[in-house]
């Protein structure tokens, strides 16, 4: 089924380096482990799951000329291939984090309009936290006065993880234990979220430790696999989707949101819009930039007045400006965006396969949702379906205990922080 390596070896250059992904020892050692360990386990007799982002999907596309649906069915054929069991989609995860985090928006909004004692209004703005260098950063330099503005909903990567540990294990017949579930990301901090604390459980007091993510490989991690086992990936033939956790609709196409570092902004915004004030939007949202194109606002208005204004703020430097506005009390947004990797989020984070000479980020949005279909993720019948069966509704306290997580202040020496940033 594999066939011989026909793979140039082309020489790829970053265009815009990510200033967000981490370079530590620390870093640098879970690399190693990821790729030596998921090729072990698979020899070990444990179910091996693979769980891949559509990011690192566009930008195997992008070096293949490949669309995210045809690299998502190679993959699926290379890893069956190693022995993996099952190949998933973290857009399907991602569709339940952004659900959750419509439901805190909301929640936060209500409270803090409903009340006129300020310390209640600390709620907002409502900061996203699906990117870790951002959660790294705020733990270990802001503390207490911004963590409780970070969202806690979990990523996209670990409510995958948390699916899979706690409720597709028993549909598969497998004990949480029995289970090795590696995901496939834009980059090599998400190796340290999948490491906290917090995304490790037991079932019981005496019961294995389980974790939700056992190993992180990045995209070009993915791709010296490709290139270690002699693969044509091009030529790889394109084998059925596993559709239990992945977006794909009857017509055999991939959904999700349009996004390239999830939609928070977006998917909230227009929640809110219609939840709060009535107003649907239709077609594309009216991002406006505001200094830099890593900064940008979208705003509401109601009989002349603003009433929501959200932002998507990208980069250290823009991030760090902001951080500024909250802790002086100036912040005028209700939500924040954040993800420190610039210049299209995640899409360009630190993992992914370096640009060729003269080959734009464009190039990867434009990737990213080829032959794509945009989707609601409040229509998703597999996110339905998991509320059904498990979850009951967003927000209930079973989707708290397992989607839903804390942040905690952090002390680290001057050494490590130097080295982090
Ligand atoms: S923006 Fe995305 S790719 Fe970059 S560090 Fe954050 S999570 Fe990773």
């Amino acid at each position: 089924m594999l066939k011989q390596n026909n793979w140039s070896g082309t020489h790829y250059v970053h265009g815009d380096l990510c200033s967000g992904c981490i370079t530590s020892s620390k870093t640098v050692m879970l690399e190693k482990k990821s790729l030596d360990e998921f090729l072990s386990n698979i020899n070990k007799g444990k179910a091996v799951i693979v769980s891949v982002s559509p990011q690192s999907r566009a930008s195997l596309g992008v070096a293949f000329g490949l669309s995210p649906l045809q690299v998502f069915k190679k993959l699926t054929t290379l890893f069956k291939a190693l022995g993996v069991k099952a190949v998933f989609d973290t857009s399907c995860s991602r569709d339940l984090t952004l659900i959750e985090s419509c439901y805190e928006f909301i929640t936060r909004y209500r409270q803090c309009h409903s009340t006129t004692d300020k310390k209640s209004k600390l709620g907002l703005p409502l900061i996203s936290s699906a990117c870790p260098a951002w959660i790294n950063y705020a733990e270990k330099n802001l503390g207490s006065y911004i963590l409780p503005n970070i969202s806690s909903v979990k990523s996209p990567q670990q409510i995958i993880g948390a699916i899979i540990k706690n409720h597709v294990c028993q549909m598969l017949y497998q004990r949480p234990e029995d289970i090795y579930h590696v995901t496939v990301m834009p980059c090599y901090d998400k190796k340290l979220e999948a490491v906290r604390d917090a995304f490790v459980f037991q079932l019981d007091a005496q019961g294995e430790k389980i974790v939700e993510v056992d190993s992180v490989l990045t995209t070009v991690e993915l791709l010296d696999l490709i290139k270690s086992k002699s693969v044509d990936f091009a030529s790889l033939e394109e084998s059925p989707l596993d559709n239990l956790l992945t977006n794909l609709d009857e017509g055999n196409l991939l959904y999700g949101v349009r996004g390239s570092s999830g939609g928070y902004a977006e998917t909230i915004f227009r929640y809110a819009s219609k939840n709060l004030f009535g107003k649907e939007i239709v077609g594309p949202l009216n991002f406006k930039t505001i200094r830099n194109p890593n900064f940008q606002e979208v705003t509401l208005e109601v009989e002349g007045e603003t009433v929501l204004k959200f932002a998507l703020c990208y980069g250290l430097q823009n991030l760090k400006q902001v951080v500024k506005k909250i802790d002086s009390g100036e912040c005028e947004y209700q939500f924040l965006e954040i993800m420190t990797c610039p210049s299209a989020g995640c899409l360009n984070g630190g993992g992914q396969i370096k640009r060729k000479p003269g080959e734009s980020v464009r190039s990867l949005e434009l990737k990213y949702m080829e032959n794509v279909i945009e989707a609601d993720p409040f229509e998703n019948p597999i996110i339905k379906g998991l509320y059904t069966e498990w979850l009951d509704q967003p927000g209930s306290e079973k989707a708290t205990k397992h989607m839903h997580t804390e942040y905690h202040p952090r002390v680290e020496s001057r050494t490590s922080q130097l080295q982090n940033w």
